[in-house]
């Protein structure tokens, strides 16, 4: 590629959708660093959101990928390919041991994940599904029907039918919302675009009940929560409650495009030959990054790392709290951390990332906090280093 940094940012303004505002270029990562075009150096409490979950470049994904890359790309889902039921079974082991489907995004996981709710509920005459408010699903019609978040769906209608939303932990309106037509509720686990507001554990558990007793799915949205964030490999692990099917995606292959999801395997012929399908869902080279990220998880012991480390940050976030009024509260499970500040995010965001630390906001004024679940101890102190520094008194 022959053009200047300046010339760069002209094409950006000049031919890319303005769909965002970025305001800095990167072009090298490695582990939980990263560093733009004139060379600055960045600490990454964001990873790409939730994606580069074992840090940017690591080494095993990397190797997976060159080697996948000259050995076979793409051969469609007409073929089989070896990586797809490797992963596949290792999806399985790390969760309900159930069936996948690989497609290559989070919304696209979501999408067929209601697809199959509707698919099972159809001959029962039921197609409708509950969703939460302040829940985020992903950008696709579908998707943003089910998301509650209002903001994401103006300008957009009208919305696509069947969807209603009720507010997060609340059992009663949630009971109240399920008529005879619902074939589903759908949750995240964690929500994350929402403010990183975990479920409450009796919710969860009488939502199961409900949904066993009046023949409703329940589904799981672990595309952001899922992959280690939390702590456990899937957020749902914390719950002691299983869904009958789950959507995944960001972290599943560190940053190639992926996303699946799984059903319980008593629901394996719902979707038959010919109802569901995806050009490049499940390739080899995006399976032989998935492989790699679960190889590494269990052979570098990436959860037990993450524990540790979640333990050092909420510890040092509490501290922060304390000589920071603004500080209301830290909250979400793991990694997955929410900084609830009573102040103007995007100021203290803009002052992180001048001096090095690249964060996130969500929902109303909570700083989220993301790193890759291979941070050290040290990086945490710089990067509650620079919040003490930025973070009004
Ligand atoms: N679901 C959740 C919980 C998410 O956080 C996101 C993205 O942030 C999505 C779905 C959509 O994923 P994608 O952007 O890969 O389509």
């Amino acid at each position: 590629m022959k053009a200047t940094k300046d010339e760069l940012l002209k094409l950006q303004n000049d031919w890319v959708m303005g769909t965002y505002a970025p305001e800095i270029m990167l072009v090298k990562g490695k582990g939980a660093k990263l560093w733009d075009a004139d060379g600055k150096e960045y600490l990454d409490f964001a990873a790409g959101i939730s994606v580069c979950n074992l840090g940017h470049c690591h080494p095993r994904v990397t190797e997976a990928i060159q080697k996948q890359a000259a050995q076979l790309v793409h051969v469609s889902n007409l073929y089989m390919n070896p990586n797809q039921p490797y992963l596949a079974s290792l999806i399985a082991q790390h969760s309900f041991g159930g069936r996948v489907f690989f497609c290559n995004s989070g919304a696209e996981a979501n999408e067929g994940m209601i697809k199959f709710a509707r698919k099972w509920g159809n001959p029962k005459g039921k197609s409708d599904i509950v969703t939460m408010e302040d829940s985020f699903h992903g950008r696709t019609l579908a998707t943003l029907a089910a998301t509650g978040r209002v903001k994401y769906r103006q300008g957009f209608q009208p919305d696509t039918q069947g969807f209603t939303h009720v507010p997060f932990n609340n059992l009663d309106a949630l009971k109240a919302a399920c008529t005879a037509k619902t074939c589903a509720v759908m949750l995240e686990p964690v929500q994350g675009e929402g403010g990183i507001i975990p479920v409450n554990a009796g919710f969860l558990t009488s939502v199961r009940e409900f949904c066993d007793e009046n023949d409703i799915l329940l589904l799981f949205d672990e595309v952001q929560c899922g992959m280690g964030r939390t702590g456990k490999m899937f957020g749902y692990q914390h719950y002691g409650v299983e869904p009958d099917a789950m959507s995944m995606a960001k972290a599943l292959a560190n940053g190639y495009p992926l996303g699946a999801f799984e059903v319980q395997q008593k629901y394996a012929d719902v979707l038959p030959p010919g109802t569901h399908a995806t050009t490049f869902g499940g390739s080899p080279l995006a399976c032989a990054a998935g492989i790699a990220v679960f190889e590494t998880f269990d052979e570098e012991h990436v959860l037990d790392h993450a524990e540790s480390a979640a333990a050092y940050l909420w510890e040092k976030l509490e501290d922060l709290k304390d000589t920071h009024a603004c500080v209301q509260k830290i909250r979400g499970l793991g990694l997955m951390v929410g900084v609830v500040m009573d102040a103007e995010l995007p100021p203290i965001l803009a002052a992180a990332k001048e001096k090095g630390l690249l964060a996130l906001s969500a929902g109303e004024g909570v700083l989220r906090l993301l790193p890759p679940l291979t941070i050290s101890h040290a990086d945490i102190d710089q990067a509650v280093a620079i919040l003490d520094q930025v973070i009004p008194n």
